[in-house]
């Protein structure tokens, strides 16, 4: 049955995570509304505190790259405290002489390994075929860096992590958030350090990373934001949309809902085949006592180990209880990859947990989670896109973008959207 328009806004704003909120932040007068179809606001961009332990829905740490993002943040944060802390990350590699921990990344730091490996690693990256056409992430690795490295670390990392063949993915799949190396500033890391990569250091609240979308909601007023209330159709010809409370008419739509679903929701014809993505599992655990691991993560790519990654909030916050936050990546709708039991099995493997004892725990699915950046996925978005925007329906945020990003890029990309139809 057809509900009675209810209502007209200027701006329907779909998501209250860190896209949907930025863009209320800066847009252009008139009116405007965000509904969420969850009961608190953030998205991905969540919180859980429990047992005097701090956890977000997975490790959220940020790099600003653009000073005045972070500044307009920290404005609307002024009795937060936030750490900066300079980045200790490793990867734990399977190798002839048992687990070895080497620094991230790894490509740089293959000097670290045993001495077999190291050969083998240095061999292949010398003499790498590097006029090899490059069709995908997977030829893009091996091109670039050749078998050892490829298959030491790279390649079993990022299939555990996407849950998909190398092979499947755009050589561009993880864009700017691929640590490249040439083979003259590998060679030179060895006796002259220089782990520059994209987040050598980085920040994080003491409440977590809700506490940034806390300062994205400081000056935006309650009544304009409704959670619990999801966006179950648009038509896109008059201009209405009908959530799971009202139907309002719209004269744009801003929406960081995956770009999938709103097709759906918009009867928009697409071949789902072209929106794969992973769903990451998270754990987060909390112990009695520390552990003895200084990182602040470690990548796990052992096809053994149910899980990619390990992260350390303890060794973050300088608490003495370990918490951790433990990644498992999975196909879409598949069965859950690992119970805890497992999980934590895994973690005394790897010597992470020894005597402690498990006292809070919690668990969360992010689905989608790493989108597959395939080219012909890529060229069906950018149609879609467009074929949507025409109708003032506008598509933005990591999922909404179908691309790999920060909370950064969403906030730099809200303004830049927000800027843009305000002239
Ligand atoms: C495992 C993992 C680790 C990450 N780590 C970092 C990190 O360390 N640093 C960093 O900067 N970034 C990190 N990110 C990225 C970061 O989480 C995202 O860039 C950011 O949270 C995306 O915000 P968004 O608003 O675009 O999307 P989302 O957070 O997904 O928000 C979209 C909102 O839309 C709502 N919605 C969806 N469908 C509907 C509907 N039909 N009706 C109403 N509402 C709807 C959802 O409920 C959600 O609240 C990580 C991501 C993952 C998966």
């Amino acid at each position: 049955m057809m509900r009675r328009v209810s209502e007209h806004v200027q701006t329907l704003i779909v998501g209250a995570g860190v896209t949907g909120l930025a863009y209320a932040n800066f847009a252009p007068k008139g009116t405007w509304l965000v509904v969420d179809r969850d009961t608190s606001p953030g998205g991905y961009c969540k919180t859980v505190v429990q047992d005097g332990f701090v956890w977000d829905y997975s490790g959220h740490f940020f790099h600003f790259r653009e000073p005045w993002v972070e500044a307009w943040l920290r404005e609307r944060m002024p009795d937060d405290e936030i750490l900066t802390v300079a980045k200790a990350s490793g990867i734990l590699v399977p190798t002839s002489e048992g687990l070895t921990r080497v620094d991230f990344p790894f490509q740089k730091n293959i000097h670290q390994l045993p001495r077999a490996e190291f050969i083998e690693c240095l061999h292949d990256l010398y003499f790498a075929d590097r006029s090899a056409p490059v069709r995908s992430f997977g030829d893009l690795l091996l091109g670039r860096f050749g078998r050892g490295i490829a298959q030491r670390f790279l390649v079993p990392y990022n299939e555990k992590l996407y849950a998909c063949p190398m092979d499947s993915l755009d050589p561009d799949a993880m864009g700017r958030f691929f640590p490249h190396a040439d083979v003259a500033a590998i060679i030179r890391h060895f006796r002259h350090p220089e782990n520059g990569s994209y987040n050598a250091s980085f920040t994080y609240p003491r409440g977590g990373a809700i506490r940034y979308v806390h300062a994205l909601l400081r000056e935006l007023p309650p009544e304009r934001i409704a959670l619990g209330e999801a966006l179950v159709h648009v038509d896109p010809v008059a201009r209405v949309a009908t959530t799971t409370r009202r139907t309002v008419r719209y004269d744009r739509l801003v929406s960081s809902a995956p770009f999938d679903a709103l097709l759906r929701l918009t009867g928009t014809p697409h071949d789902p085949a072209l929106y794969s993505a992973n769903a990451v599992q998270v754990y987060n655990l909390g112990f009695d006592r520390k552990g003895q691991t200084k990182d602040h993560w470690l990548y796990v790519p052992d096809p053994e180990i149910s899980f990619y990654r390990v992260g350390f909030y303890d060794n973050i916050f300088g608490d003495d209880r370990m918490s951790l936050y433990i990644e498992l990546g999975q196909a879409r709708g598949a069965e859950r990859k690992a119970e805890l039991p497992r999980v934590l099995e895994d973690l005394r493997r790897l010597g992470i947990v020894t005597d402690q004892r498990l006292v809070s725990s919690h668990e969360i699915l992010l689905d989608p989670a790493y989108v597959h950046i395939t080219t012909a996925g890529r060229a069906d978005f950018e149609a879609q896109r467009a074929r949507l925007e025409a109708q003032d329906i506008i598509t933005a945020g990591r999922y909404g973008g179908w691309t790999y990003c920060s909370i950064e890029d969403n906030i730099l990309e809200a303004h830049r959207l927000a800027t843009r139809h305000a002239s």
